[in-house]
């Protein structure tokens, strides 16, 4: 198993927004998560990635124990993510925005984003080499020199996809990759969600288009008020009665 959680929990004063959760993400597999609003989906990846810590459980990442790591940490073992929002500095370029990205992923702070030093410039060659590197893998070469509030909204999305891989990671976490994005265009990040597949990559991805997530998925997990209420293949999760009244029941 790549991730194994067991009985995971966050809680925020008195709201379970993550209750009890066990469940693994086998390697090389796109796994969807999906849910109701506030199911605790985005609280799942912030805990798995270290962006908050977990009132209880335990999470390991290839047999070791990362439960209470820092996000810095966490990505450095190799688990890169996206949020479910995408921030882009508007007047940088779409290269710049992965670059800044990828320091801020791999170091503490905005401070260490400005590159001084000749140890640094290297540093910088290194990364200019990962993001574009990253650009090509998302199909955006082309784009790299273009400001980021010029490009497209599923355009945006693939700079956050390159942001995620500018750290190698081995698990990448997306959070509603294809939200906001017009169905026609939904197609083109399956298949570089695939791609990252057939790169060695793991993929886990939070999503509401159902359409997408059960041709892309080979396995789901539903949350529902923080809990785990089903796990199987697509063919499994379509005629579950608890998926169906959740998502019917309101
Ligand atoms: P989802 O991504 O499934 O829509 P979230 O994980 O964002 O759900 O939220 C789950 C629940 O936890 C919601 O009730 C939300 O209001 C609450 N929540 C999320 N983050 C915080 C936080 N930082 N502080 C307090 N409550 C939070
Ligand atoms: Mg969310």
């Amino acid at each position: 198993m790549l991730l194994t959680i067991n009985q995971l929990t966050k809680q925020f004063g008195g709201l379970s927004a993550v209750n009890d959760v066990s469940a693994v993400i086998e390697e090389s597999k796109i796994t969807a998560i999906i849910g109701p609003n506030g199911a605790g989906k985005s609280t799942f990846f912030n805990l798995i990635s270290g962006f908050h810590q977990p009132t209880s459980g335990r999470i390991e990442l290839s047999g070791q124990d990362i439960t209470n790591m820092r996000a810095e940490h966490v990505a450095r073992l190799g688990v890169g993510r996206t949020f479910q929002t995408t921030h882009l500095f508007e007047q940088a370029t779409v290269l710049d925005n992965v670059m800044i990205g990828h320091r801020l992923r791999t170091k503490a702070g905005l401070f260490d984003a400005i590159f001084r030093t000749k140890r640094e410039r290297d540093e910088k060659k290194k990364c200019l080499d990962k993001a574009l590197e990253a650009l090509e893998f998302v199909g955006l070469t082309s784009l790299a020199y273009e400001q980021a509030h010029s490009i497209t909204q599923e355009q945006q999305k693939r700079v956050a996809f390159a942001l995620a891989l500018a750290t190698d990671p081995k698990l990448v976490l997306l959070d509603e990759p294809a939200a906001g994005v017009n169905p026609d265009e939904t197609e083109g990040l399956s298949e570089v969600m695939k791609k990252m597949v057939k790169h060695g990559k793991t993929v886990c991805l939070i999503e509401h288009k159902m359409p997408m997530v059960m041709s892309l998925a080979d396995h789901i997990l539903v949350l529902n008020h923080g809990e785990l209420i089903a796990d199987g293949t697509p063919k499994d999760i379509q005629k579950n009665e608890r998926v169906i009244e959740a998502y019917l029941g309101g």
